[in-house]
């Protein structure tokens, strides 16, 4: 495996180039004992080695894309300041590059006027949107689909909203006569529409649900932590491309920079299509700083201090990836998708392997073929090993049997079903295809 290091040389330019911005300040002394911290420095890289999962195309399991070098590089550049983004005070420059960097994603979505922020990744951001959402309709519950992230449900409990989960059609997309049965009962606040599940890269029938909102009346949170680039590709079969098309109709959306949008972990984004939620926020803290008269960042979000470098580094790689159609950041994504598809197709022509639900996004779940649900479970264990073993590093993924009982006829011997799934998340990955498919032939053979 190797690391691009190339770009590291510009990280002293452009720490220079800072520096000079400091100039007319009495200089001080530094002073660092460089033999015993590059004695630590290359303890900690001897450790780092064993490091799992990392950043290679063979890495084809759970979410993980590495970040840019831009924004790496502008990340690490940030350091020398340190910037705290609860405040514009905190940080004057990254404060205002924050606001910048998420309103062109406010703007991607179609959305001029928004309230919103980055925060720690999508489950504090999340918990943002359904702590509103409950403010807006108290005592009302918020429902979820079966394939929502875990965290909504545990998010609630914090929150003390009640949640119900609504059952999934067989292509673990939210079921709209369950949902719209729990509509008719009353009670419901908000309902979470997932774009793009973890699990599988379902996309919830977005539109439709809309047209509940008319009858029903409740606040929609969008989940897009994963998906929410994907607006952008090109590719995308039509059901998808409609309901990536309507997100300008939540309330709410949330989306992980630190998922597809090419950046280190810990940067998340809320936003709110209503600016005027912002009233719940107020606080009045005795030691935050009010020397501005603009709304700072500390005012619209429940996270205090919060790393000023990712707000440094989501602005410098849009500013090098332009947010549009057609453009190379959404050609990446495109490039991921295609993988998926071009993967998935393997998997179909072969009856070694049994599939359901073709690729929404850039997820492929499918299964080694077997006599049972027992029988395919425990061998989709054996050939996640088997094929970590080549160095090709899939996941597995528990399922209920309702995912799949209409597509597989097999003896249903358990409720839940094992089977394997690959994130091709890096634009990289259409390169590897065939290269994966290879390892897996050769895996297939001796597991199956
Ligand atoms: C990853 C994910 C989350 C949680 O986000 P974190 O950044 O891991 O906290 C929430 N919802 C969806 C759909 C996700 O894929």
């Amino acid at each position: 495996m190797n690391f691009e290091k190339v770009s590291l040389s510009i990280l002293q330019e452009a720490l220079e180039k800072l520096e000079d911005g400091f100039n007319d300040l009495p200089e001080i002394d530094h002073d660092v004992d460089t033999n015993a911290l590059r004695a630590i420095l290359l303890e900690t890289a001897e450790r780092m080695r064993d490091n799992y999962p990392y950043q290679h195309p063979l890495y084809a399991g759970q979410m993980l894309k590495p970040p840019h070098p831009v924004a790496r590089l502008a990340y690490m550049l940030s350091l020398w300041l340190n910037p705290n983004n609860h405040a514009l005070d905190g940080g004057r420059a990254s404060s205002a590059m924050e606001k910048e960097a998420v309103a062109n994603i406010a703007a991607m979505f179609g959305w001029d006027a928004h309230l919103g922020h980055l925060c720690g990744g999508g489950t504090m951001a999340n918990m943002e949107a359904l702590w509103v959402a409950g403010r807006l309709y108290p005592g009302k519950k918020v429902v979820a689909s079966q394939q929502a992230h875990y965290t909504h449900n545990r998010l609630t409990e914090v929150l003390h909203i009640p949640f119900q989960a609504i059952p999934c059609d067989t292509r673990a997309k939210m079921d709209l006569n369950a949902l719209e049965d729990v509509l008719k009962q009353g009670g419901v606040g908000t309902v979470v529409a997932t774009l793009g599940s973890t699990a599988t890269g379902s996309v919830d029938p977005l539109p439709d649900i809309l047209d509940l909102k008319k009858r029903y009346n409740f606040h929609l949170h969008v989940d897009a932590a994963y998906g929410g680039y994907f607006f952008l590709a090109n590719n995308l079969a039509s059901e998808a491309r409609t309901a990536f098309d309507r997100i300008t109709d939540a309330d709410s959306i949330v989306i992980d920079p630190h998922k597809h949008g090419l950046q280190p972990y810990g940067c998340g984004c809320v936003l709110f299509k209503d600016p005027s939620v912002g009233k719940f926020y107020k606080h009045d803290s005795p030691y935050t700083y009010f020397s501005s008269a603009e709304l700072h960042l500390g005012e619209i979000s429940l996270e205090c201090s919060r790393a000023g470098a990712s707000a440094v580094a989501l602005w410098a790689t849009q500013k090098l990836f332009p947010m549009r159609k057609g453009e190379t950041f959404s050609q990446g994504l495109e490039k991921g998708r295609k993988a998926a598809l071009d993967l998935f197709h393997h998997f179909q022509e072969d009856t070694r392997f049994l599939t359901a639900l073709p690729p929404e996004l850039d997820i492929v779940i499918w299964a080694p073929q077997g006599k049972s649900a027992s029988e395919i479970s425990q061998r989709s264990k054996a050939f996640f090993e088997a094929a970590a073993a080549e160095n090709l590093h899939l996941a597995v993924a528990s399922f209920p049997k309702t995912m799949f009982e209409d597509s597989w006829d097999i003896d249903w011997d358990e409720e839940q079903i094992s089977c394997l799934r690959s994130c091709l998340m890096k634009a990289e990955h259409l390169a590897w295809v065939e290269h994966i498919w290879q390892i897996l032939n050769r895996v297939a053979v001796r597991t199956i």
